[in-house]
């Protein structure tokens, strides 16, 4: 006796189920990542998350945060995620240390090449974050988090009345140099040409402030202090002149780049290489889906890539159970 092509299908579907390792996987440990890890495993999703080092991300080289809710004195960044990351284990998070190399995602069942094995998983959500460009010079790394940053929403406000450099001639560099007048005593805005790069409206605003001081055709090429960042070398590109200045911290806003080279192109991305998403976090891959500071948006913070990560799980599950049907 034949069985109807609609048991066939069924039983098919029912064996392609079973055989799957993960229901979600889930690609980087940051804040977007543990989140999206807390909604799925609370959501009863089989779900693991792969991260290269520690979970954190970039909140993990960050000294003191102030603007995540819930926190009226601040909190460290690694507290955060320690705390982030110990939620999501509680309801049952499987996390585990890899590199994830690239994907294939040509079939229903998508694979996940990691170190020394390949997973299989019905979603994937990447939450692989971006890396602030940096300028490779002396001082920069011993100092990044403590005194050093690319984020003006995070750090601006602990240098009131006191005295910035900021590199770049971007509209990041220009906007976010601003912002942080509205707190420090003068920003010293270093740029390596003698024209910024940043839309009109943002050089007017730049130019006409009288707490931003330009230094053009400049580089910067040293950061020094003890415990805290105390001077800076700023080198003219034309005359080879150096000179020292005292500041009290850096912004170096020379451009951020997403953290998705393996992806290659089996997703869409924006002309910066930054994941497109939708308003349910869904990639142009049916089953993938993307959060945090790796998607095309317009702000990249804690609050903004828990916000998507928790959206991006619910879409996973509802993608899960219509398969199931
Ligand atoms: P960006 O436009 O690529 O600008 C990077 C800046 O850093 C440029 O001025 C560049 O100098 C400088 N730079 C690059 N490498 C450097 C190095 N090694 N040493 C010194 N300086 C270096 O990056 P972004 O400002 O982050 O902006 C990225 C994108 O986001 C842009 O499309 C921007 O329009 C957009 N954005 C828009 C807004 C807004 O609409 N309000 C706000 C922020 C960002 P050169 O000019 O000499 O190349």
């Amino acid at each position: 006796m034949s069985i109807g092509v609609g048991v066939f299908l069924k039983i098919c579907q029912e064996r392609i189920m079973k055989n799957v390792d993960y229901d979600l996987v889930i690609i980087g440990g940051g804040p977007a990542g543990l989140t999206a890890g807390l909604y799925a495993a609370r959501a009863r999703l089989k779900t693991v998350l792969i991260e290269r080092m520690v979970p954190g991300g970039q909140v993990l080289v960050t000294d003191w945060v102030e603007n995540y809710p819930g926190f009226p004195e601040g909190i460290s960044g690694i507290d955060l995620v320690q705390k982030m990351a110990e939620q999501a284990k509680r309801f049952g998070l499987e996390i585990e240390t890899d590199d994830v190399l690239s994907l294939d995602l040509s079939g229903q069942v998508k694979e996940i090449r990691l170190n020394d094995k390949t997973i299989t998983a019905h979603t994937i959500l990447i939450a692989s974050g971006a890396s602030p460009r940096r300028l490779g010079i002396p001082g920069e790394d011993t100092f990044w988090g403590k005194g050093v940053s690319a984020c003006a929403t995070c750090d601006g406000p602990f240098y009131k009345d006191r005295v910035v450099a900021a590199v770049g001639g971007g509209d990041t560099a220009v906007q976010e140099s601003i912002f942080l007048t509205k707190f420090v005593k003068k920003v010293y805005l270093i740029h390596r040409r003698d024209e910024l790069r940043a839309t009109g409206i943002l050089r007017e605003q730049a130019l006409a402030n009288d707490k931003i001081e330009f230094l053009w055709d400049s580089a910067l090429t040293g950061i020094e202090g003890l415990t805290n960042v105390e001077k800076i070398t700023v080198k003219n590109v034309r005359t080879g002149d150096e000179q020292k200045l005292p500041v009290n911290g850096c912004f170096i806003w020379i451009g951020i780049l997403p953290n998705a080279d393996f992806l290659g192109d089996s997703v869409e991305r924006d002309e910066f290489g930054f994941v497109r998403a939708n308003a349910h976090m869904e990639t142009s891959v049916p089953g993938v889906f993307a959060a945090g500071d790796v998607r095309r948006t317009p702000l990249r913070q804690i609050a903004t890539a828990v916000g998507d990560a928790a959206i991006a799980a619910f879409s996973a599950e509802h993608y899960i159970q219509n398969l199931e049907k």
